[in-house]
């Protein structure tokens, strides 16, 4: 979403009444039919329903399109299952089975291989670095160019912010503890697992703890402690590894029906971006509160034990994740302009960071 966009956007959610009154209309008729009209939405998503952080996160955005519509659009939220399993939520909305869908970019990998660079990127930019990116640095355009052919519209709705490097029942001290562990991980960073020796599963979240507990995995990442508290993680294996290198952040996605977006009136139309824009920052801020009391929780009360992947661990992913990366932007023409623009970006946010963030962090 551009500047102009954005402005336009925040005007029509604030003024929408004056506005409409103001432009002229080919049609008032037809148009005021339009805006009176009540309309539902299905909104299927990739998470347990009111899942910690991510499906409350969907819930957030359906019930600000909700409150800010004054019920004109009302969104009914479906957990993975309910209406269509977790890894079908794309090819649901694409339908119109559904009007939007809650998730991430990743899981599309098989449909949609660009998908990749904007669900996360293995040693790619952090949430700030990652909006700054599609906000006001070209990626969301990329986004919906990429979504285009599949009737879809994306945008950005939630990020996880730095995630763990997850949950093991064996110590990883060096990088020969990599080779034969499977290991659920989806997108880019079970690619590069792959290349480092290991196995990587795919799974839904909804079935990570059997899978963990019954030793079919023998690791699992997830998100990070918020989340993985309350899935019960730490009953199933007694090692949590930091950091996320697989996910600086995940970037979650509300997917719209094209057709559906289509056919809403102007101020609607504003409302589902600007609900999925404050769910975005909601998501973010969510995980930041919460997962510092979750890792205490999980430190003192559930006696989990905290773990850095040794310096050498992370050296070879990071070795495998440039080398995935470019190999992700040779796909297609589309995957080489993203690919481009997703790397020029970090590098320019990298410089900045280090003297900002980085520095600060250091110093207090
Ligand atoms: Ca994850």
């Amino acid at each position: 979403m551009n500047r102009r966009k954005i402005l336009k956007t925040a005007a029509l959610a604030t003024t929408a009444v004056g506005l409409a009154a103001c432009k002229p209309k080919e049609n008032p008729t037809a148009t005021a039919n339009k805006s009176k009209a009540r309309i539902t939405w299905k909104m299927v998503t990739a998470w347990p329903k009111n899942f910690p952080g991510l499906g409350t996160g969907a819930q957030f955005m359906a019930d600000a399109i909700n409150a800010m519509s004054g019920g004109r659009l009302t969104v009914e939220v479906y957990g993975s299952g309910e209406l269509v399993p977790a890894f079908e939520v794309f090819d649901a909305v694409s339908a119109g089975t559904a009007q939007i869908g809650h998730s991430a970019a990743y899981y599309w990998k098989g449909k949609v291989p660009e998908a990749q660079f904007f669900g996360a990127v293995p040693f790619g930019m952090n949430a700030n670095e990652m909006n700054a990116w599609l906000y006001h640095g070209g990626g969301l355009a990329l986004w919906e160019k990429t979504y285009a052919p599949f009737g879809l519209k994306p945008l950005p709705a939630g990020q996880s912010g730095v995630q763990m490097g997850g949950w093991f029942n064996k110590q990883i001290n060096s990088k020969e503890d990599i080779k034969g562990l499977v290991m659920r991980m989806p997108g880019m960073g079970g690619e590069i697992l792959a290349r480092a020796g290991g196995t990587p599963q795919a799974l839904p979240g909804a079935e990570l703890f059997t899978a963990l507990q019954t030793g079919t995995i023998d690791a699992t990442e997830w998100v990070g402690p918020y989340n993985d508290l309350a899935f019960g993680l730490y009953q199933a294996a007694q090692f949590y590894y930091y950091p996320g290198w697989h996910e600086p952040t995940a970037c979650l996605e509300a997917m719209i029906n094209q057709e559906a977006f289509d056919a809403l009136p102007d101020d609607l139309q504003s409302i589902v971006e600007l609900a999925a824009m404050a769910a975005n920052q909601n998501m973010l801020a969510e995980f930041t509160a919460n997962n510092q009391r979750a890792l205490e929780t999980l430190q003192t009360e559930h006696q989990v034990k905290i773990r850095q992947f040794p310096a050498e661990v992370l050296a070879e992913f990071k070795s495998y994740a440039d080398e995935v990366l470019s190999e992700l932007g040779q796909q297609s023409t589309l995957a080489t302009e993203i690919y481009n623009s997703y790397k020029s970006f970090a590098k320019q946010t990298r410089n900045w960071l280090q003297i900002s963030d980085l520095a600060y962090l250091q110093a207090r």
